[in-house]
């Protein structure tokens, strides 16, 4: 079987020709990073017009480096939620469009069952049930994957998802948002004392496995105002007090944000193997897992329950075709 699988729910606009062995045949992603860093953020009507402009060039580059020509496809698949509605139908009218011309079928697929379902193509072991921490700009769920279409959600966020914090912590950190905050703070983090801002773990007292973002975006805000941090002075232009203190903030708050994650993901993982106690792996997916630290925190904590942690590769945690 040979998919076409097309996805707009956000700022990229992707396409890729999959087989059903797991084999990636081409993946191909337009962004619109120039465009969010010039406005501060998605604007959906603008949004749509990007993905409209590019996605026939973006359908045809995947078919061609496939080297497969419609008439070859065995289907076409498409994000059809969650997402924004305006940019969701630009992929949704071209799946329609190819699948109709071609007599082909036409395959809704959820969003987030695609992050965490990719995993599938990359680790072959990967057999249900299993389950699935997606960290992205929208969403933190954990949730356990019985079967295919079979879910059982265990934690969401209550308001933010962590990507949006690390967008908004790039944003104030007068940060280079030409690609997306978490690359960016993930790297400045790296020069910073993790220790330095005393931030605190979000929902420690609430024995679920809920997130909670925003009281820590906050916390961010405050501490950057404390410290005097202008971020209409770009990053590449402050001086080496100036920059130190932006990276302390970075880690710091990359450090409160993944020990919240490392505490709900701990008490998941009990609860999902009271429920299936035969659970082997934890998949971890969507944008933010493809930070290394995030990864590396979260595998000591899955590998001390005993599980095993998968993560994509990052061209496959963040949005695909
Ligand atoms: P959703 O999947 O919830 O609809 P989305 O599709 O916008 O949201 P993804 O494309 O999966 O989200 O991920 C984008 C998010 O991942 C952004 O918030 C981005 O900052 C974050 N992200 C990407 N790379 C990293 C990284 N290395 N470290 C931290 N965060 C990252
Ligand atoms: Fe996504």
């Amino acid at each position: 079987i040979t998919m076409l699988g097309i996805e707009t729910s956000c700022d990229d606009t992707a396409a890729a020709v999959v087989r059903s062995n797991g084999e990636i045949l081409s993946q191909v992603v337009s962004s619109q990073a120039e465009l969010l860093a010039q406005y501060g953020g998605v604007a959906p009507k603008m949004a749509q017009e990007a993905h409209a402009a590019v996605i026939d060039q973006v359908v045809q580059d995947a078919l061609d480096k496939a080297g497969v020509r419609e008439k070859d496809l065995s289907a076409v698949a498409v994000t059809i939620g969650p997402g924004l509605s305006l940019c969701l139908h630009v992929g949704v009218q071209k799946a329609r469009k190819i699948a109709g011309s071609f007599n082909l079928p036409l395959v809704g697929v959820h969003h987030m069952e695609a992050h965490a379902l990719v995993a599938r193509l990359v680790e072959k072991k990967l057999q249900f049930p299993f389950m699935a921490l997606l960290i992205s700009g929208g969403h933190n769920l954990v949730v356990l994957a019985r079967d295919l279409g079979h879910y059982i959600q265990l934690g969401t966020t209550i308001d933010d998802a962590i990507g949006e914090a690390y967008d908004k912590t790039a944003k104030w950190l007068g940060l280079d948002l030409r690609r997306s905050g978490g690359p960016a703070i993930e790297e400045l983090a790296l020069e910073g004392d993790a220790k330095a801002i005393k931030f605190t773990v979000p929902m420690k007292q609430h024995k679920d496995c809920n997130f909670s973002f925003a009281g820590l975006k906050n916390q961010v805000r405050l501490a950057i105002e404390a410290q005097n941090v202008t971020p209409e002075i770009p990053i590449s232009a402050a001086n080496s007090k100036e920059r130190s203190a932006r990276a302390n903030i970075a880690a710091s708050f990359q450090r409160v944000a993944v020990l919240h994650l490392e505490e709900k993901c701990q008490r998941a993982i009990e609860w999902a193997l009271k429920i299936d106690p035969s659970i082997k792996y934890l998949v971890a997916s969507g944008g933010v897992a493809s930070n290394k630290y995030v990864r590396s925190r979260l595998k000591q904590v899955v590998e001390k329950n005993g599980l095993q942690l998968v993560c994509p590769p990052p061209s496959l945690c963040t949005d695909n075709g």
